[in-house]
């Protein structure tokens, strides 16, 4: 099997979820918060971290594609947000899986922007700051790897090991 590694641990995971849960909800104004994720790679992150808000909270869904079938990027991002709630003069929460170069968030960002939300915070489960190819980072980072393609909780490859409990390597041979 091509995902043996694990390169995160469900139990490593789950202990960093109320770390970052409290971090951010010290961050973000009291009150209700719409948080958006994007589709499909954060829903898993994203479910999890929603509910460890202990907030009364809302769900909005943006898709964006950026990697199409396979690993490698094509550095254009398609978004699509017909799902995406009402984000003018709340406070929204953006989380996505991961950030890599870059490009999905920054785009991803400017859209919610130009919507006028009250606050915006952004949040990654992993960061890897190496592929960066845009100046772009994320308020609160759950784990900052190396250069690997990863999957597992929520990330894929060509659709499959999205619901693995923790992340891994994907190696193919
Ligand atoms: P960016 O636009 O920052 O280059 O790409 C971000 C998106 O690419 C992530 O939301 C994710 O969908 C995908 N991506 C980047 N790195 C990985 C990875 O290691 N594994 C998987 N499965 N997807 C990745
Ligand atoms: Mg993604």
């Amino acid at each position: 099997m091509p995902a043996e590694e694990i390169l995160i641990s469900q139990a490593r995971i789950e202990s960093r979820l109320p770390e970052l849960a409290a971090e951010i909800n010290e961050a973000l104004p009291e009150g209700p918060v719409h948080v958006v994720m994007i589709l499909k790679g954060a829903i898993v992150f994203g479910v999890d971290l929603a509910r460890a808000l202990g907030r009364n909270t809302t769900l909005g869904f943006l898709s964006a594609s950026s990697y199409g079938a396979g690993m490698k990027s094509k550095g254009r991002v398609e978004i699509d947000a017909r799902h995406l709630g009402e984000v003018e003069g709340r406070n929204v929460l953006l989380i996505d899986d991961i950030l890599d170069t870059g490009h999905t968030f920054s785009k991803t960002i400017d859209i919610l922007r130009d919507k006028r939300p009250a606050s915006l915070r952004t949040c990654v489960l992993m960061d890897k700051p190496e592929r960066r190819e845009v100046d772009i980072h994320a308020d609160h980072v759950g784990f900052a790897i190396e250069n690997h393609f990863v999957v597992g909780y929520g990330l894929d490859c060509d659709e499959a090991y999205r619901t693995l409990p923790d992340i891994r390597i994907y190696a193919p041979e």
